[in-house]
């Protein structure tokens, strides 16, 4: 019996439709050569378009809509015209916090064919995969500001630490490790400097690796981390972090890693208490916005993730070895990986690597 997956697609802003469209193009691909799934896509035109005509992103029943479905895919969201806070807490938080999606994965790896800007490293030198808390800590949205405008302002920006969050993204951060080759998770941590809020995650680490013996791991303050992402990349293989470092450390991550146009990210919700949503980790980039010239291959690795989380594993290999092929060929990439192929030549190219392999 064909199984069949019901997918929410948020195409966004700026070229997140581009690249959502030729993902939807090459599952659906993946789909016809496959009898052994379907997958069922309803489109929502939310977005700062939408915000600039009604006044929302999104509707308000907008959230509990998504839980009807078994995975989100997502574009980008942002625009020039509207203010940075509004579209990121009008949308994209509302729903990784409104599904409780808690734990951001973010795997990082030197595609065949590409090349990271650090001499001397090559695919196969630098494999991590980033686990990111997604719920709490820096981007709680506590504090306050009084005095506005006076020499006395005062602005206090309070991360918050629970156990319980903390427990749940460590298991998470423990278990991913556990599940690749090398099983070592590197904790991040600025511990030294902080009193409370990161000496519980340190706390909460030790606690949670007695449950994971077959783990290895080390921490690391974060300042020293970008130290060793640097000059040692091959000594780091699944990393935890939070909210604030882990989101400044995937930056730093995808840029050694060749591109931000090929990374991807899984916004989890573990327990699959609601569903899950992946999205390519660039944003709406409005400067090549309406060109064609936007590269897929972040939102098709965010594709093969999701294919992955829905169960599809053979259909999320095919694809994983088809977006090789496509790197691995100077004459199928797209600009900002070197080459000269728009987004629908990139997405044709792929086609075809996925119907060479039968
Ligand atoms: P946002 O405000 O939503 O974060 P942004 O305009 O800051 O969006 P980023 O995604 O942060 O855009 O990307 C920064 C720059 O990197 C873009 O302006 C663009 O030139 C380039 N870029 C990002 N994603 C892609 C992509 N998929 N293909 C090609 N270039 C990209
Ligand atoms: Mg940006």
């Amino acid at each position: 019996m064909t199984r069949v997956h019901r997918i929410a697609a948020i195409p966004g802003d700026g070229i997140g439709p581009e690249v959502i469209e030729a993902a939807l193009d090459v599952l659906d691909h993946l789909g016809r050569q496959s009898n052994a799934f379907r997958l069922e896509v309803e489109r929502f035109d939310w977005g700062s378009k939408r915000y600039l005509r009604e006044g929302a992103l999104m509707p308000e029943n907008g959230v509990a809509a998504l839980r009807a479905f078994d995975a989100i895919l997502f574009g980008a969201v942002g625009a020039p015209d509207v203010p940075d806070h509004v579209t990121l807490w009008g949308l994209r938080l509302a729903i990784c916090q409104g599904l409780d999606q808690y734990a951001n994965l973010r795997p990082t790896r030197i595609l065949p064919g590409l090349s990271s800007p650090l001499s001397g490293v090559g695919p196969g030198d630098l494999d991590w995969l980033i686990v990111r808390e997604n719920s709490e800590g820096e981007y709680a949205g506590q504090g306050g500001r009084s005095h506005r405008g006076q020499p006395h302002e005062v602005a206090t920006e309070t991360a918050i630490f629970t156990r319980a969050g903390v427990e749940r993204i460590m298991r998470v951060a423990f278990s991913q490790a556990r599940a690749r080759p090398r099983k070592h998770l590197t904790v991040v941590t600025k511990s030294n400097a902080q009193r409370y809020g990161l000496v519980l995650w340190d706390e909460i680490a030790a606690e949670v690796a007695t449950e994971f013996p077959d783990v290895t791991w080390d921490r690391m303050l974060v300042d020293a981390m970008t130290v060793r992402m640097t000059l040692d990349p091959g000594s780091l293989d699944t990393i935890v972090a939070t909210n604030l470092h882990a989101d400044i450390l995937s930056d730093l991550a995808a840029a050694l890693a060749g591109s931000i146009g090929i990374a991807p990210t899984a916004n989890l919700n573990p327990e699959r208490a609601a569903p899950s949503m992946f999205e390519p980790i660039h944003g709406s980039a409005f400067d090549i916005t309406g060109k064609g010239v936007a590269n897929p291959i972040g939102t098709f690795w965010s594709a093969a993730m999701m294919l992955g989380y829905l169960g599809e594993t053979e259909a999320e290999a095919r694809l994983m070895r088809a977006i090789e092929v496509v790197t691995s060929d100077p004459e199928s990439r797209p600009r900002d990986l070197g080459g000269a192929c728009s987004t629908a030549q990139v997405t044709a190219r792929l086609c075809q690597a996925l119907d060479a392999e039968g």
